[in-house]
């Protein structure tokens, strides 16, 4: 194959565009992969939606992407990764390697990080370039369906997850496709999951149930015991007071979202109380690297719809739309 197949944005707010392609050509440090499967993201609604900012267009979406090495750029020594190789590509595609964050196990902050399928050309293709100090080793026991969605919900609510640190009751705010993940590990555990979801969404609050979360019900609602912990899935901003006030004194409320609308005011002793909100920005490959053997150990199991390459904007529609469970990913052979 001398071309690639790639679902294009090519403009704020249009649909994607299927679009052919000469086969892209690493450069030094990087390799080109044969995408096999791609997970669907939210983050790459914001991207369509214009909500992220300076995006460079054309640009294609997709930063769950698994797939096998296919050719080595300059300088990519076989002892790194060789042909054949199969990887993950997450969202954190590379960082300048020299700034205080990136010197201090924060390489997530880098002023200059690049980010698969915002600054770089994503995974929404048959094809695709990584730098190869980037791509992550998958585990063996892991199908590609199953290890696409691990990549970025799975991977920063991880993040998340570990910033709640030894709380023992955590409240997951939106039970998507990071939440299913992240609930799985945290029972995993020994820790309780109390799962809110949109009002009236039983569906949902069954499923969280299902996976084994000690109690659900919708985000307004006071659980019947006080959180240790919160992480917020859902970008909405009205859930960061709901959150605060559902957790202990002490209690830690994470936000994991890249993008959340505007937070309501809220009177300061729902804060009191030595109560906290912090956000979690992007991932560190060591993150990855944990995560990834983590999710093998429990293992985290996905519920997965898949689409194919050209029905990548349906797979976004009903993402928007809540119209699946779990996850959805494209599935570049289809
Ligand atoms: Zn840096
Ligand atoms: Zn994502």
């Amino acid at each position: 194959m001398t071309t690639a197949r790639a679902m294009v944005l090519e403009a704020p707010g249009s649909p994607l565009v299927l679009r052919e392609r000469p086969l892209p050509q690493p450069g030094p440090g990087e390799v080109r992969i044969e995408v096999s499967t791609c997970g669907v993201c939210r983050t790459d609604l914001h991207l369509l939606d214009a909500e992220l900012p300076d995006i460079h267009y054309p640009i294609v979406p997709g930063h769950q992407i698994v797939g096998r090495v296919q050719a080595l750029g300059p300088g990519v020594d076989a002892g790194t990764l060789k042909i054949g190789d199969r990887v993950g590509v997450p969202w954190l595609g590379g960082t300048c390697g020299h700034c205080d964050y990136c010197l201090h196990e924060q390489e997530n902050l880098c002023d200059d990080a690049q980010f698969t399928g915002y600054q770089l050309d994503g995974g929404y293709a048959t094809h695709c370039i990584a730098k190869a100090a980037y791509c992550l080793p998958l585990p063996e026991t892991m199908d590609d369906q199953a290890v696409a969605p691990l990549l970025c919900g799975g991977l920063i609510g991880y993040r998340c997850l570990r910033m709640c640190g030894d709380a023992k009751r955590i409240g997951m705010y939106g039970f998507g496709a990071a939440a299913h993940q992240i609930a799985q590990v945290a029972i995993w555990q020994q820790r309780d999951v109390y799962a809110f979801t949109r009002a009236g969404d039983t569906t949902t609050q069954a499923f969280a149930r299902s996976l084994g979360a000690v109690w659900a019900g919708e985000s307004g609602q006071t659980p019947p015991q006080k959180l240790d912990a919160a992480i917020l899935f859902a970008p909405a901003g009205e859930l960061v007071p709901m959150a605060l006030r559902a957790v202990r004194k002490g209690g830690r409320v994470i936000c994991g979202g890249i993008h959340m609308s505007d937070i309501p005011s809220f009177p300061y002793d729902i804060l009191w109380g030595e109560r906290s909100v912090m956000s979690v920005a992007n991932l560190t490959r060591a993150d990855g690297h944990e995560f990834l053997t983590l999710a093998a150990q429990v293992p985290v199991q996905t519920q997965v719809t898949v689409f194919a390459l050209d029905e990548a904007n349906e797979a976004l529609d009903a993402l928007r739309n809540g119209r699946f469970e779990g996850a959805a990913v494209l599935d570049m052979r289809r």
